[in-house]
């Protein structure tokens, strides 16, 4: 379990197209609309480089990673997508990132 500065290695990237999160080297874009979904990202309530930087959107609620069960802040433009998309689940960015660390491995070996 770690916490407190693990969110120095965390940061809101912006690109030409898209935006998301950089984790350790992964970049995990916010989804957009027409994407296919296999999975929606959110963040972990509490923690939060976002909150830090006061770009928690209002009208965010407070949702449970699909695969740890933590609370997550799910954004307005994130509820719609669960609208959307009822079958596609929400997690946090730490499994999310769990998740591509074990298919970079898989891909390395
Ligand atoms: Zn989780």
């Amino acid at each position: 379990m770690v916490t407190g500065d693990e969110g120095s290695e965390i940061y809101l990237e912006h690109r030409k197209d898209e935006s998301g999160i950089r984790v350790r080297g992964h970049f995990i874009p916010f989804m957009k609309e027409g994407q296919e979904l296999d999975v929606i990202v959110c963040v972990r309530k509490g923690w939060n480089p976002l909150e830090a930087r006061r770009v928690i959107v209002p009208g965010s609620q407070t949702g449970q990673c699909d695969r740890c069960g933590q609370d997550i802040l799910i954004a307005p433009s994130t509820q719609e997508l669960m609208k959307d998309y009822p079958n596609v689940p929400t997690r946090c960015v730490d499994c999310v990132k769990k998740q591509l660390e074990e298919e970079d491995g898989a891909r390395k070996s």
